[in-house]
């Protein structure tokens, strides 16, 4: 079932987001509308704008700053402080999942499934890793009380020098 039904969409056998949607009506805005409102979020006009923008395209790696720059040029009338409040309220409600790859870079993520990142040092790529292709082991006990949500692996590549 393509997300949104558009075509060039490519989602992956692991995206709860998706899988939980119930069945595609064939109207990628009243989809769009209707996945909102599951998840607890009013169907705000910006909110539609800007998961049109993050969700019509496919799995991808969004900054606030350049989810800003596709609005404006999409014509979506957001300001930048709208545009993190959404991002933060999709992630809250799973729509997206929130990848910091430094303290100064934190990257929104659509494929909210079990997977790792390569990181491109210098040059701001992220790219997906299959969750199966990494196995932690031996990973610390948690302190009295607390259980392990979720293990991220940031790969860090950079170009080799010759
Ligand atoms: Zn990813």
């Amino acid at each position: 079932m393509a997300l949104l039904n558009l075509p060039g969409v490519r989602v992956p056998r692991s995206s709860p987001p998706t899988e939980n949607w119930p069945a595609q009506s064939g109207c990628p805005y009243h989809d769009l509308r209707r996945k909102l409102r599951e998840v607890g979020l009013r169907p705000t006009r910006q909110r539609v704008g800007l998961g049109w923008l993050l969700f019509a395209k496919g799995d991808r790696h969004v900054t606030a700053e350049g989810l800003y720059e596709e609005a404006t040029k999409a014509r979506v009338p957001v300001s930048l402080a709208t545009i993190y409040n959404t991002l933060h309220q999709f992630t809250q409600a799973g729509l997206l999942r929130e990848v910091a790859v430094d303290g100064a870079k934190t990257y929104f993520d659509t494929n909210t499934g079990d997977h790792h990142h390569f990181f491109v040092e210098g040059e701001n790529v992220l790219q997906d890793i299959d969750g199966e292709l990494v196995s932690v082991s031996a990973l610390p006990e948690p302190p009295p009380g607390m259980e392990i949500a979720r293990v991220d692996v940031i790969v860090r590549l950079r170009r080799k020098q010759d």
